[in-house]
């Protein structure tokens, strides 16, 4: 831990989340002297992290994966089953976290607790406030605090829509995934659903014989759906499986804002992670995102350090956050998002059960970043041309019609 008022930092990195620990690993790896200010690096993560494993597996971050299941499982109703053969991970967060911690010491990362309050951007060198008065200077300042960020500059409104979800780890006398199997998402509808429903659904892992994740979710959504409604459809999900829970020994409420603006690229203030909007707006993931990415950005800062300074930095940073080909890709997530938001739960399982009829990989591309803008396009205009009339005219309806196919087409640039 360091005090404040000793050597000036080239990168002060605000936070310690996933997406704070990953740039200021790299950014000190790069050469770079580097000073994260968060209230306190050790305090445990409270959230479950999962990953398409192929997109980790290559990563030193691997090491703290502690679970991978061959072949997730989708249910949009009865009779529909769709493997994905993409193997799927869970991370031990603690170890995950410590993993982490222990990767930006051994690169020379220097911690200082506190809690950012202002930050003031001079010639070329900044100053970051603290709330205890403190003041840390330095060359390049990234905000890697989280998804409300106050000190990020968004171009536009931010029209957000919201993940929310309720998750138990819990202890079990059976359950009823075989061996090796998960569910990435069971749509299913339970006895009693009123017509027009919001769609929700269930995400399953067997940890063992005898314990279990389950959580349900509603993927997107504007308003939010409640916590409390997720919490007594998972109930309801779990009595009508007969899955009795025996002790629970975590519990997970999740609230992630999806496909607001983007940030401004001509702020001197760098973001990375949730802060920097980084999170998929289809899936909800960032994870790999910022696992990959990190060490690009902060060349980036390197090399506009070394020549043009601070403002040079920014710039190559939020170029290579936010590069021309991933704001086209991110406007048509977005309005694929904003179709999401506008159908019920039928609809959105026929919108599910024609998407994953597609090829793997343009259905597995879309979901992770894996996919050109046109890749996008292609994949958004297939489920359109596929699915079966009633569901077609809905999407017209909810903007897919001739506007909306020129947009996507316009976006992608095809
Ligand atoms: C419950 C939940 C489950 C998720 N599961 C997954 C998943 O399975 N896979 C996936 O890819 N993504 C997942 N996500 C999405 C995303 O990866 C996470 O939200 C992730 O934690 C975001 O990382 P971050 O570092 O950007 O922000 P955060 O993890 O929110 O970290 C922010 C950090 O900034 C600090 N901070 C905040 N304000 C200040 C300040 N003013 N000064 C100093 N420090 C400050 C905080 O203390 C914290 O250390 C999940 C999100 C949630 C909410």
């Amino acid at each position: 831990m360091s005090g404040a008022g000793t050597t000036q930092a080239d990168v002060v990195v605000v936070g310690s989340g996933p997406a704070g620990l990953a740039i200021a690993r790299a950014t000190a790896a790069a050469g770079l002297r580097t000073r994260v200010v968060t209230p306190c690096p050790e305090a445990r993560w409270q959230r479950s992290f999962g990953a398409w494993l192929d997109e980790i597996d290559a990563l030193p971050e691997a090491r703290a994966v502690a679970q991978t299941w061959a072949g997730p499982v989708v249910h949009t109703d009865p009779l529909s089953r769709h493997e994905i053969f993409r193997r799927y991970a869970r991370f031990d967060v603690e170890a995950l976290q410590s993993l982490m911690l222990r990767r930006a010491r051994l690169v020379g990362v220097d911690f200082h607790h506190g809690m950012v309050a202002q930050i003031i951007h001079q010639d070329d060198r900044s100053a970051v406030q603290l709330r205890s008065g403190q003041v840390l200077q330095a060359r390049v300042v990234v905000d890697a605090s989280g998804g409300r960020s106050p000190f990020v500059r968004f171009s536009g409104r931010q029209s957000v829509a919201w993940q929310t979800a309720y998750g138990l780890r819990a202890r079990v006398r059976w359950h009823p995934w075989p061996r090796g199997e998960m569910v990435f998402m069971d749509f299913r509808s339970l006895p009693g659903d009123l017509a027009g429903r919001r769609p929700t659904f269930l995400y399953a892992m067997p940890l063992s014989a005898t314990e279990v994740f389950v959580e349900e979710t509603s993927l997107v959504a504007r308003p939010a759906l409640p916590i409390r409604e997720l919490r007594s459809r998972l109930q309801a999900r779990l009595d009508h499986m007969g899955l009795h829970l025996l002790e629970v020994l975590e519990e997970e409420r999740c609230t992630i804002a999806m496909g607001g603006s983007l940030p401004d690229e001509e702020q001197r203030l760098v973001a990375f992670g949730s802060a920097a909007n980084m999170v998929h707006p289809a899936s909800g993931y960032m994870l790999s995102r910022v696992l990959q990415t990190a060490p690009a950005v902060a060349d980036a800062i390197k090399t506009g350090l070394s020549q043009g300074g601070a403002k040079l930095a920014a710039r190559a940073a939020w170029r290579e956050i936010w590069s021309r080909p991933a704001r086209r890709k991110y406007d048509l997530y977005r309005f694929g998002m904003e179709t999401l938001c506008s159908l019920d739960a039928d609809r959105t399982r026929a919108l599910f059960d024609t998407f994953f009829r597609l090829p793997d990989d343009a259905w597995q591309g879309f979901l992770s970043d894996g996919l050109s803008p046109d890749g996008v396009a292609k994949t958004m205009l297939s489920v359109f041309s596929e699915a079966a009339p009633a569901l077609r005219w809905r999407l017209l309806e909810a903007g897919l019609g001739r506007s909306g196919i020129t947009a996507i087409r316009s976006a992608a640039g095809i």
